[in-house]
């Protein structure tokens, strides 16, 4: 399983772009902004995009959700406890950013433990909320995506409808640490890391 980051929109969110080397099947996860940069990545790389998967609701991961859905048609997939955010400029946060983004509806609603192919490779879905009610963070060969709920040496903020600091400390402790101390952790934000790490140097763990 191959990955790309790029970071993307003003406060520069973690869109990844996730596929199988041998057939070119992938996802996109959180295209947060720049559509057309992210296209432009897609098509330069030959991907077949069949999914486009949300960590969670926030505007800054979400913006450019329409943008590719209309492009190349992919499915789009997000927890059903962060449905609500998709449609609601309050919940989504973009009202504070002085606009008002919608986002298509979903044609996928995730919970733990489903599984999504990406060409002859896996991830899978943990429920991991705490930065919002329906967060998760996605699981693949020896690699997670943890959205904003962990951070290389911080967490995600909790102070935003549907948080729980609580929550969310449970969620890396009972979710994300266990994943092993080998798996990289590719974040919504800032740069990559590892749980073992985190589990060392994670001043909030
Ligand atoms: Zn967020
Ligand atoms: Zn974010």
């Amino acid at each position: 399983m191959l990955v790309k980051c790029l970071a993307v929109g003003a406060i520069a969110a973690n869109c990844y772009l996730v596929w199988c080397e041998e057939t070119k099947e992938a996802l996109v996860i959180d295209p947060g902004g720049e559509g057309k940069r992210i296209l432009q990545e897609i098509s330069k790389l030959g991907l077949q995009v069949k999914y486009i998967i949300n960590t969670h609701g926030h505007m800054d991961h979400i913006a450019a959700n329409a943008e590719i859905k209309d492009a190349i048609g992919a499915k789009l997939a997000i927890h059903v406890e962060d449905v609500p955010l998709l449609t609601d400029p309050q919940l989504n946060l973009s009202l504070y950013m002085g606009r008002e983004y919608l986002s298509p509806a979903p044609d996928l609603m995730l919970d733990e433990g489903e599984e999504i192919a990406v060409g002859k490779q896996v991830l899978s879905v943990l429920h991991t909320p705490g930065h919002t009610r329906g967060s998760i963070s996605l699981k693949g060969p020896k690699m997670i995506f943890s959205g904003d709920t962990l951070f290389a040496e911080s967490v995600g903020r909790s102070d935003f409808p549907g948080g729980s600091s609580q929550e969310l400390m449970e969620s890396i402790k009972n979710k994300i640490i266990p994943c092993g101390d080998d798996y990289l952790v590719y974040p919504g934000h800032g740069p990559s890391t590892t749980v073992g790490h985190e589990r060392k140097h994670n001043p909030f763990l």
